[in-house]
């Protein structure tokens, strides 16, 4: 028994799998097709994916962002767990890994649901606020470059809604977080964000020692 959460080893981390893993077959041909990929860390572990499949349904989510969709695992999940007149826009630069995305979202049927935004996301975010959309959104879902998060998140921030949730993957960053010789910008800027969260009266906060770990924030109704 522990109180703390546990270093899970390989075999301790299959068994959990084991005994909770439902990943769907295009989910998991789409996991094995990006696995070939020089990138493929850079994919959500299924039982991250699975996770956020759930949490977009048991908060109700109807209306969902995410920043970076590489191969599309993560904007499947989302998507899977909105219902059918959910929509979730999806922004990403790349070309070529959002063509794997498109060909499996159409696969699993909700192609519909995934709107791709080909741009830089800080051009798409800074749009939809122009456009009216503050406050519209109930989740976002940010995984991009790490230069950018805190960007991300207050653009993010400003277009959910009071109550809405914002998650940001990675936040751990394989332990170089707390690594003084690691002083790259990707890692100074999820130690900063990371620092600012903790202090940021704005939104309520967890942070989950999923995978790479996952913050999640729900933004405080302050009245405004
Ligand atoms: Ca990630």
């Amino acid at each position: 028994m522990s109180n703390r959460t546990l270093n899970l080893t390989d075999p301790l981390y299959d068994y959990l799998l084991s005994v909770s893993l439902r990943e769907p077959a295009v989910l998991r041909r789409l996991r094995e097709e990006t696995a070939r990929d020089e990138m493929a860390r850079m994919q959500v572990a299924p039982e991250q994916g699975q996770f956020m499949t759930w949490l977009v349904g048991l908060t109700g989510v109807r209306q969902a962002l995410e920043i970076g969709v590489f191969t599309g695992y993560s904007s499947l999940c989302i998507a899977l767990g909105l219902p059918a007149a959910g929509r979730v826009i999806a922004c990403d630069v790349s070309e070529s890994w959002t063509r794997v995305a498109r060909r499996y979202w159409r696969e699993a049927g909700v192609d519909h649901k995934i709107e791709l935004r080909l741009a830089p996301a800080a051009e798409t975010l800074a749009d939809l606020l122009r456009q009216g959309n503050a406050g519209r959104f109930d989740f976002a879902f940010i995984d991009a470059d790490k230069e950018n998060y805190d960007l991300y998140y207050e653009r993010c921030l400003e277009l959910i809604r009071p109550g809405g949730l914002i998650a940001i993957d990675n936040v751990l960053w394989g332990g170089a977080v707390i690594d003084t010789s690691a002083q790259d910008a990707d890692t100074a800027a999820i130690r900063a964000l990371n620092e600012k969260l903790h202090d940021d009266a704005r939104v309520d906060i967890t942070l989950l020692p999923v995978a790479d770990g996952l913050t999640l924030l729900r933004k405080r109704d302050l009245g405004e």
